[in-house]
């Protein structure tokens, strides 16, 4: 049962969010779980295919412009549709929402990679038909996605018609109402090339202003005879099979999507080539491939729970989509919405490198590192930004973006967020730590390091005899354009005191390399004291009174939100209240400092966390869906085990519940792998350190024991937790040493490690 996803709701709210839900991809194709057949007439629905990263560059307008605003941005297309089939049974057209349907389920297998949706259908005639419905988008060939349709005759033999279409006029989807929708800007494409070669459709598109070109060439396979025609349009090609239905029928649609990013050739040319070794893979061969590639995936990933179905589901369905959107080339990252719908406009935040880097770099680091080498590949831009806002040095990495350069057009919940650039170094800096990859940092990581440390010099200052950030934004957005914000400085300060160190490592172990980049980025010795001197002194906020950091400079003075007579409908604010009406006040979006205390544990007492996680509980209102995983981490971390286990339900089952009331316009990714996060770093209590790896786990309640597995230098470690014993299990890989509840034990391969569970 917890390997699929099972739903059969007709409902027009509830088909949009399944179309999110429901959604396939392989971190190049996302296709929405749109209906082959279409809706009703009345019924609205967000019908979407993406290629990540590829995008249209839109203009911003603004009232008042000033200086330095981005003046254009990037917005993921919503491309090529290749998903209609219509089904004429004796001239009657297939639709869930005419005729009889006698039965009816949608599937989402999480270990086959597939969707399917099976029904029994009786048309408004009484012609009874079995459908099924099944769809792939290969994890093994990234270009292909493929539809299987079987027809099976239960009343009824006669005509059957089918029309598969590929359409190039396609629109992305706006709401003016909503900022985390894009409000304008809807029709990016225009179709360049369209026709038939031999047996293969195909229609070629291309953007208005990014200059970019995708193709979609499609070939069909009907098993039995029938009579085809092919319509060629001006914007879509059709091609219909004609045939008499007395026996089941299967037909295969492959389509395979090219663009000019990735491929060189001609992508009509390039698209066709490839149908010459897809298509004489059957339907059931496609699965296998996708069963095979999650095996291997499930066998790290995989989170088994024992207590609580409901929850197994949620775990393995947010992973199972992560896996999903994870871009797997220099282009592309992983989109706040990943690939399943349009909400952010296809943009890539900090969300991948605090909330989802976390999951595969001890999972599946290759992943980690291909999404960091997307960073690397967007340097130069970040360096150009830097330029443009001022800074003589240094590297600022866009708030949003896809192709490199700043979409954000509200400044002080965009750009100001500075410490985008020292997450991103962060992340560089943990995957070191989990690999022990040197040639990696040497390659692409000190260089991301020491353009982010100058970023820091550049941006703040020596007071006395302190070093401070002013006019920055933290991660919490309710909190604007402030002074010395705890999580900015203690993560600059990170990104410096590691700048300086690599700085060492590099001269030590790889003169030539050294060499190679000193010159290359006019780095001396003395500029890398400097950063360490900077990270030395880093200015800290901390109340005494309260024994707390202060978010930042004046935050503990402004006045506490009124939350007592805010009523429920009001949330979340940033769709009820002026931005200055929030900045005036304490009341917070998201975890911010709780943040900081995370990823920097060892920056404070664990009095100060525990204080700190006590105030900001109080005033954090979770509008973000970035911030409940957070809270949960951190109570199980001060020992609220109760607290940590409600957070933690809050973020498992947020788009498969639809809590936030906007999975339509896609999943909430960020929270997909916060949900990972709080089990392995909140209940299981690992972390990732210079002095290497702790587990230090504990059990909630609610369940009767958890299983986990990490992927950490090379080996393949097992961790169950049941109520009286733990066991750490070393699968795969060299002895390796590490520390479990702070005593430091070795393991050989094979070998495993038990102690008591702690409570
Ligand atoms: C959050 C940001 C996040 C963005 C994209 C916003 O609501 O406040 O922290 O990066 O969504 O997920």
């Amino acid at each position: 049962m917890t390997w699929k996803i099972e739903r059969n709701d007709l409902s027009q709210q509830e088909l949009l969010n399944l179309e999110s839900l429901f959604s396939l991809a392989n971190g190049y194709i996302g296709i929405r779980g749109n209906f082959e057949e279409g809706y009703s007439e009345e019924f609205v629905s967000i019908r979407g295919t993406y290629l990540n990263a590829f995008h249209d560059i839109t203009e911003i307008t603004y009232g008042e412009k000033l200086y330095a605003f981005p003046e254009t941005q990037q917005k993921l297309v919503n491309n090529i549709d290749a998903q209609t089939i219509d089904i004429f049974i004796d001239k009657e057209h297939f639709s869930l929402f005419e005729g009889e349907v006698l039965s009816y389920k949608r599937v989402l297998h999480l270990d086959q990679g597939y969707t399917e949706r099976l029904l029994h259908y009786r048309t408004p005639s009484g012609k009874e038909v079995k459908l099924q419905f099944r769809r792939i988008v290969s994890f093994s060939v990234k270009e292909l996605f493929a539809i299987e349709v079987k027809i099976e005759p239960v009343n009824f033999n006669g005509e059957v018609r089918i029309v598969s279409k590929v359409d190039g006029d396609v629109s992305n989807y706006v709401n003016r109402n909503d900022p985390r929708v894009a409000a304008g800007h809807a029709k990016l494409l225009s179709v360049e090339n369209i026709g038939e070669k031999d047996d293969i459709i195909f229609v070629e598109d291309k953007t208005t202003n990014s200059d970019l070109k995708a193709a979609c060439t499609t070939k069909h396979i009907l098993n039995v005879q029938g009579n085809k025609s092919t319509q060629i349009q001006d914007k879509r090609v059709e091609v219909t099979y004609t045939f008499e239905l007395d026996q089941p029928v299967e037909f295969v649609k492959y389509n395979v999507y090219t663009d000019t990013l990735r491929h060189e050739r001609d992508l009509v040319e390039k698209g066709i080539e490839m149908h010459g070794n897809l298509s004489n893979q059957s339907f059931d061969q496609l699965i296998q491939s996708q069963k095979d590639y999650l095996d291997e995936f499930w066998n790290v990933a995989d989170i088994k729970i024992e207590g609580e179905e409901k929850l197994q589901e949620g775990i393995r369905f947010n992973l199972y989509q992560l896996l999903q959107s994870a871009g797997r080339d220099k282009y592309s990252n992983i989109a706040a919405k990943g690939l399943s719908g349009e909400g952010y406009e296809g943009h890539y935040f900090w969300d991948t490198e605090i909330y989802m880097i976390p999951v595969f770099l001890l999972t599946k680091p290759e992943l980690a590192k291909q999404l960091l080498i997307y960073r690397y590949s967007i340097l130069d831009g970040a360096r150009q930004r830097a330029k443009e806002m001022g800074h003589s040095k240094g590297a600022l990495f866009p708030w949003r973006t896809i192709s490199g350069s700043e979409c954000s057009a509200y400044f002080p919940a965009g750009t100001a967020q500075y410490h985008i650039s020292a997450d991103i170094a962060y992340s560089f800096i943990q995957y070191y730590l989990a690999t022990k990859d040197i040639n990696f940092m040497v390659e692409y990581g000190a260089e991301v390091l020491s353009e982010t440390a100058r970023l820091w010099m550049d941006t703040g200052h020596f007071y006395q005899d302190e070093f401070r950030i002013d006019d920055v934004t933290g991660p919490d957005e309710y909190t604007c354009l402030v002074n010395n914000n705890y999580y900015t400085n203690v993560m600059a300060k990170h990104n410096l005191k590691w700048a300086y160190s690599v700085y060492n490592q590099v001269r030590k172990e790889d003169p030539t390399s050294f060499k190679e980049l000193s010159q290359r980025l006019d780095l001396t010795e003395e500029e890398a004291r400097d950063w360490n001197q900077a990270a030395e002194k880093m200015y800290l906020p901390y109340d005494e009174e309260l024994g707390i950091n202060p978010q930042d400079d004046t935050f503990l003075k402004k006045a506490v939100w009124d939350f007592e007579h805010t009523p429920k409908e009001k949330y979340p604010l940033l769709l009820h209240y002026h931005p200055l009406t929030l900045y005036r006040y304490q009341v917070c979006k998201q975890a911010d400092t709780v943040l900081a205390h995370f990823l920097l544990e060892d920056e404070q007492s664990f009095e100060t966390i525990k204080a700190s996680y006590d105030y900001y509980e109080k005033i954090t209102t979770h509008d973000s869906s970035l911030s409940s995983a957070i809270f949960s981490i951190m109570a199980a971390k001060v020992g609220y085990y109760e607290k940590a286990y409600d957070y933690f339900m809050e973020s498992a089952r947020l788009d498969l519940d639809n809590t936030h009331g906007n999975t339509k316009d896609g999943l909430h990714m960020a929270n997909m792998g916060g949900t990972w996060m709080s089990i392995i770093h909140g209940f299981g209590g690992v972390r990732v350190k210079e002095s290497g790896l702790s587990i230090h786990p504990v059990l909630p309640e609610q369940w009767t024991q958890y299983e986990f597995t990490l992927h950490y230098l090379q080996r393949q470690l097992r961790v169950k937790v049941e109520r009286e014993q733990m066991t750490v299990f070393l699968e795969k890989g060299d002895r390796l040493d590490l520390t479990v509840y702070g005593k430091n034990i070795t393991l050989e391969e094979g070998k495993q490690y038990t102690g008591e569970t702690s409570n």
